[in-house]
């Protein structure tokens, strides 16, 4: 058997594109949706991140802007950062590419963003929502995954899903949507014993821990859906050899680094129903959500 594809990025493009319109309406009402970013030092990783989420803006339509603060920015200088973005009406929803430096206090950060325009659904109030099943502003990755089950109609209610990973960002608001449609739910973590045989009880296998092919074809009951959220960079050849199918392999040899999420895909795509790939699977969902949750907050703005 060999897996269906579930296509991050072609639903992440139909998202935006039914998005257009609805932006077009805010902008003809003096409302052009604002995206605030907030990158503190010089991360690579993070500064493509926060690349591709203005891109995405500029895509759309959408105001945005990026401040930029050194790797030794203190606490206060990234609340003062907030503050601003607070403050300002063209500014509709703030984002902060996490992780910041150490010296950095981010629940103070997190805490501080206007829960109006905490687009990225991190503040303890939207998070409080989210668990009495009255979400306002839900963590973009997990709701870009219900998105992407709700679009290939992937049946979750009464169905057995497990979430390897129980992150505040992923782990965590993924199991409260799986729950509040109606799945089973077990989560998963680094004390989870057999996690094989948990893993296998899977109807819908959500694996978010950032640990590249941990999950394999034995992790897996045969026709279950899975979808890896997992995004490391991967320098290891050998490891390179294990993970990659020919054609990624030949491209890792001539860059000598791939992206690569947490399932081992040539096995796993043997006994899944479908499965998302890395890339093109989760990342571009997570970033059409921002979009999403940006308008809704412009819309919702008073
Ligand atoms: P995180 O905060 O580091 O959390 C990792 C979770 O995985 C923790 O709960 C940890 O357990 C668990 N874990 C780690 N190793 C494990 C193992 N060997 N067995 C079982 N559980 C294990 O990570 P995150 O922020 O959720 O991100 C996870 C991955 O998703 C990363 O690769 C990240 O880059 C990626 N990601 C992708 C997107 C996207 O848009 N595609 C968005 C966010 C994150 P403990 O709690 O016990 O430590």
């Amino acid at each position: 058997m060999t897996a269906t594809l579930l296509d991050g990025a072609a639903t992440a493009r139909a998202i935006k594109d039914e998005l257009r319109p609805e932006i077009q309406a805010l902008s003809a009402r003096g409302r052009c949706p604002g995206l605030g970013a907030i990158l503190v030092g010089d991360d690579p990783a993070s500064a493509v991140y926060v690349r591709s989420k203005t891109r995405a803006c500029e895509e759309l339509g959408m105001h945005h802007e990026t401040a930029r603060l050194p790797a030794t920015a203190a606490t206060d200088d990234v609340l003062a950062q907030v503050e601003n973005y607070n403050r300002r009406s063209e500014i509709h929803g703030i984002l902060v590419q996490l992780p910041l430096p150490p010296q950095v206090d981010v629940e103070r950060v997190l805490a501080l963003v206007d829960p109006a325009k905490d687009v990225d659904g991190f503040h303890p109030v939207n998070v409080g929502l989210l668990v009495q099943k009255r979400p306002r502003f839900v963590a973009c990755t997990p709701a870009g995954i219900m998105e992407l089950l709700r679009r290939y109609g992937v049946p979750v209610a009464g169905r057995r899903a497990v979430v390897l990973g129980r992150s505040d960002i992923v782990g965590k608001p993924m199991a409260l949507l799986l729950l509040h449609a109606d799945a089973t739910v077990t989560v998963c973590h680094s004390k989870t014993r057999d996690l094989a045989a948990v893993t296998r009880e899977a109807d819908v296998l959500v694996v978010a821990i950032g640990r590249p092919g941990l999950v394999r074809r034995e992790h897996v009951k045969p026709g279950a859906v899975v979808v890896d959220v997992g995004m490391n960079r991967l320098e290891d050849a050998e490891l390179a050899r294990d993970l990659l199918e020919e054609a990624r392999l030949r491209e890792f040899v001539k860059k000598r680094h791939a992206l690569v999420g947490d399932v081992h895909f040539p096995s796993v795509k043997e006994v899944a129903s479908a499965v998302t790939p890395v890339p093109g699977g989760v990342g571009p969902l997570t970033i059409a959500l921002l979009m999403k949750n940006t308008a809704k907050a412009a819309a919702l703005a008073p």
